[in-house]
């Protein structure tokens, strides 16, 4: 798209309105249905009374709390025209720290003691709801405090109508809260942080002569997926418990002949996607593109990005939508981030920037001295939040299902570094070694000629390798999973890129105080920040050896695995910026580290139980009839290879599950558990698998009991 179309439809996106419809990409059909299942603000427009509207609009505006007569007015247009479209039920959707999507239905209707129900549904019903959410992960929140949480309405995301062949639900997203106020949930921090940053950027606008009502931050994420046969998943038990496959041994084919890439889409694939993305635009999520990936049976979809807060509900939604249209063709989407070793695992490419209420986007180079100097500025300040925080980014990503993948050359490396592009990395060079104005680009903080090279938005140049990479006028997070919700990521980078912003500025405002202009002031600060910071930017291989050499020279964090990054949520560093901005508190930090750490405890304890029982109840068997028929077929020595391979194969399920024993967990300490698990018991169910994969290679392929990869992946 060009940068001024990107401008345009950035200026329509901050808003839930199905006004982010001026998607140009979005074929004629995909237009008349946009949102039509959406509570959007024309529809608000045009079903609540005009006092109403105005006064709700003003309210969401200035961020207030909605009095009763206002939320039951807003009730009863909701509650009309979901109606209308057929629902009998209504839902407080939200995001626990599970990372998944929670709901509770409730009906509409209730009886009227006549015989007949009514159909009722108040603003205190909208506002509020209380969850039995005592299921619910809460890091020991709510066990010390109240023993009740509740679902708070959020009017910033659109509620939305979910279809289903028998009925429609009413869904709204609401926020999960513990009674004494603290977030339980993914929805509440990223809303503070998208304040926080909005609060810091706004101040530094200031100094660029610039006043504005709000700056939002956007996330357009690329989800990666892998879509197969249901038949091969419901015959593999590990995927249907794990979500990966433990077992399989790696096909004659893999994605060695890169055919897959950009090939064309298999018709029953494409089908899918079309249905997926129609119903993703009734529920006004604007998909953008879609293509096949580099493994095989695997694809991507994007959507047009969004202010931060809607654009990660929709992502929520995306998965969700996915998974159910799948299955509608005979197909499983897997969202895991590893379902087959050995081929390509999955992200989530999180394309983030920053813009004003008038949809300028403030990381955009611009065309003249001015907008380049701001850009500087602000691009500065993500260059020093990065760096400052890395170990904090890379625990905003870290999971399970990401240990398999980061830096296994598929993935960007664990460790954090930044891609500025050649023009920009020279840019910054040239400011910090004051060189600019001679050397290259010439005219940088000349006056009257656009002082940056043109960067480019597109391009071979681009670097793929980097975990964090400027790409023409927005950074792309690349770490990210995909099953991943994006609250997290986000929540952090909004709260560490508006404490940089905040030095940057206060740096920037008392050496304005002392006179002069703002180029002359501005440029020391970014000579400062950037030798200070540095460090991080690279822009070379990010998959290579040596990369991981130079960043152990520089001092660069490599936290390889979710263990090891995890305790950088609660580091005194992330505490200040997080407690400073009114994100997260200590606690909330805390209860945060703790869930996520069980969490991981959680997931790899039942693949360890899942590994160990599908190898000695399938597996074994498998082989233990093999040797019998090579017995009965008089080939003693082929029976007696086998024998030994079962020997082994034996050895290894045992000690496995010895050391998944329950007495063999150190269960006191959940960071020491998390390292066990990571330690001990991984490896241990490696050790079986690679058993288990050469017996695959062996045994007669009618006994055995899983389907091969080579059938999972290129059956389509
Ligand atoms: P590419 O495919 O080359 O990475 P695109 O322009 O197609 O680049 O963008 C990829 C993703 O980045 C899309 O989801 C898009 O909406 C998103 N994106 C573009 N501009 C922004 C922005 N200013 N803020 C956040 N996301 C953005
Ligand atoms: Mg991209």
């Amino acid at each position: 798209m060009s940068r001024i179309r990107q401008q345009n439809v950035l200026a329509a996106q901050w808003t839930p309105d199905g006004a982010a419809l001026g998607t140009p990409d979005l074929t004629v059909a995909d237009n008349q249905i946009f949102g039509e299942n959406v509570f959007s603000q024309a529809v608000q427009r045009q079903r609540l009374p005009k006092d109403v509207y105005k006064r709700l609009s003003q309210t969401l505006a200035k961020g207030e709390a909605l009095d009763t007569t206002l939320a039951d007015a807003v009730a009863l247009a909701m509650k009309e025209w979901a109606l209308e479209k057929g629902a009998t039920h209504y839902a407080h959707v939200f995001q626990p720290l599970t990372g998944l999507t929670a709901e509770k239905h409730d009906s509409f209707y209730a009886p009227t003691g006549e015989g007949t129900a009514l159909a009722s549904f108040s603003g205190k019903e909208l506002i509020q709801a209380e969850p039995d959410a005592s299921s619910f992960p809460t890091g020991g929140i709510r066990a010390t405090f109240e023993a009740r949480g509740y679902t708070a309405w959020d009017p910033t995301s659109p509620a939305f109508i979910l279809e289903n062949p028998n009925g429609a639900l009413l869904c709204i997203p609401t926020a999960f809260v513990s009674w004494t106020g603290e977030a339980l949930d993914h929805k509440i921090p990223l809303l503070r942080s998208m304040d926080a940053l909005s609060r810091s950027a706004s101040r530094a606008l200031k100094l660029f002569g610039k006043d504005v009502g709000r700056v939002f931050t956007t996330v357009g994420p690329e989800q990666e997926y892998f879509l197969i046969d249901e038949q091969y998943y419901f015959e593999r038990p590990d995927l249907v418990i794990t979500g990966r496959t433990l077992f399989g041994a790696k096909p004659p084919k893999g994605q060695e002949l890169d055919d897959h890439y950009f090939g064309s889409i298999p018709e029953r694939v494409l089908a899918c996607m079309l249905e997926a993305e129609r119903e993703l635009a009734r529920l006004g999520i604007p998909i953008k593109t879609r293509h096949n990936e580099v493994a095989p049976a695997q694809y991507e979809i994007a959507p047009i990005f969004e202010n931060s807060n809607v654009g990660s509900d929709h992502q929520q939604l995306t998965m969700q939508v996915l998974q159910n249209v799948a299955r509608r063709y005979g197909l499983v989407c897997l969202l895991h981030e590893k379902p087959f070793a050995g081929i390509n695992g999955s992200g989530k490419h999180n394309n983030w920037s920053m813009g004003t209420d008038e949809g300028e986007n403030l990381l955009d180079p611009g065309d003249t001295p001015h907008e380049n100097l701001q850009f500087l500025f602000f691009c500065t300040a993500v260059i020093q939040a990065v760096n400052r925080h890395q170990g904090l980014l890379r625990a905003s990503i870290a999971s399970a299902g990401q240990d398999h993948r980061l830096g296994a050359n598929e993935a960007p490396p664990a460790i954090i570094s930044i891609f500025l592009g050649d023009e920009l990395e020279k840019l910054f060079g040239a400011i910090e070694a004051g060189t600019a104005g001679q050397s290259t680009p010439e005219s940088f903080l000349g006056l009257g000629t656009p002082v940056l090279p043109p960067l480019p938005m597109h391009g071979g140049d681009r670097n793929r390798t980097s975990p964090f990479a400027f790409t023409g006028n927005k950074f792309e997070f690349r770490a990210l999973g995909s099953s991943m919700s994006l609250g997290l990521p986000n929540t952090v980078l909004n709260t560490i890129v508006a404490e940089a912003i905040d030095e940057l500025a206060s740096e920037l405002e008392s050496t304005l105080a002392t006179g002069g202009t703002l180029e002359d002031a501005l440029r020391p600060i970014i000579q400062r920040s950037y030798a200070a910071n540095k460090q991080i930017v690279f822009g070379g291989d990010g998959y290579s050896d040596d990369w991981h050499d130079e960043a152990a020279r520089r001092g660069l964090l490599n936290l390889r695995a979710t263990p090891d990054a995890l305790p950088y949520l609660i580091d005194p560093h992330t505490i200040a910026a997080f407690e400073a901005y009114g994100v997260l508190n200590e606690r909330e930090l805390h209860a945060r580290y703790e869930v996520f750490l069980e969490q991981y405890v959680t997931k790899l304890n039942i693949e360890a139980e899942t590994a160990a029982a599908l190898a000695r109840t399938m597996l074994l068997p498998a082989a233990v009839r093999y040797k019998t028929e090579l017995l009965a077929a008089e080939e003693p020595e082929l029976a007696s290879e086998t024998g030994e391979r079962i020997a082994s194969f034996l050895e290894v399920i045992r000690a496995l599950e010895r050391v998944n024993l329950k007495e063999n967990h150190p269960e006191d300490d959940p960071l020491e558990h998390a390292r066990y698990m990571h330690d001990v018991v991984f490896p241990a169910m490696g050790a079986v698998r690679e058993v288990a994969d050469r017996l695959e290679k062996e045994v007669a392929d009618d006994l055995w009991p899983l389907p091969k990869y080579s059938e999972i992946l290129f059956i389509k």
